[in-house]
């Protein structure tokens, strides 16, 4: 678990490193507890988790940090949830999202099939598909059953 931590601690110096963001200590937090989350968290939830560890961390650190990272290219914005942005640290791999409207997690989903990717549509030549699905997660679908 603890060579996990290191891990992950480690890889987020070097990523910020290789865009060129001065791998301050609130910066690489910030990062990396976006990396060790699997629910795509939004700022306020970022902010509420590391301020107890980090009491002089203030929201506007936490903001401009993400503007930062998402204009580096090392975090993607996600807009599913229309009351916020939400952050994923999986900029590479090509996949979609699904927002549970029970919980509020985000989920990534591989099994969509690109259907269209290759495709042209009314002239336009698709690339890659990401799709935005919202719903009802396995999870609060098992709770609703018992
Ligand atoms: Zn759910
Ligand atoms: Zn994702």
């Amino acid at each position: 678990m603890k060579q996990t931590n290191a891990d992950s601690r480690s890889r987020a110096q070097q990523m910020l490193l290789d865009a060129g963001i001065k791998p301050s200590f609130q910066r690489l937090r910030i990062l990396n507890f976006i990396m060790d989350s699997h629910v795509h968290p939004a700022a306020e939830e970022i902010f509420q988790n590391l301020r107890p560890e980090i009491p002089t961390l203030s929201r506007t650190t936490v903001y401009n940090t993400l503007n930062l990272l998402v204009e580096k290219g090392l975090l993607l914005p996600l807009t599913i949830s229309e009351h916020e942005t939400r952050y994923d640290p999986n900029v590479q791999t090509d996949h979609s999202h699904f927002f549970c409207h029970r919980c509020g997690r985000i989920i990534d989903i591989h099994q969509v099939p690109a259907c269209v990717a290759g495709e042209e549509l009314e002239g336009h030549l698709v690339e890659n598909v990401r799709l935005y699905l919202t719903g009802i997660c396995r999870e609060c679908r098992e709770k609703a059953a018992h």
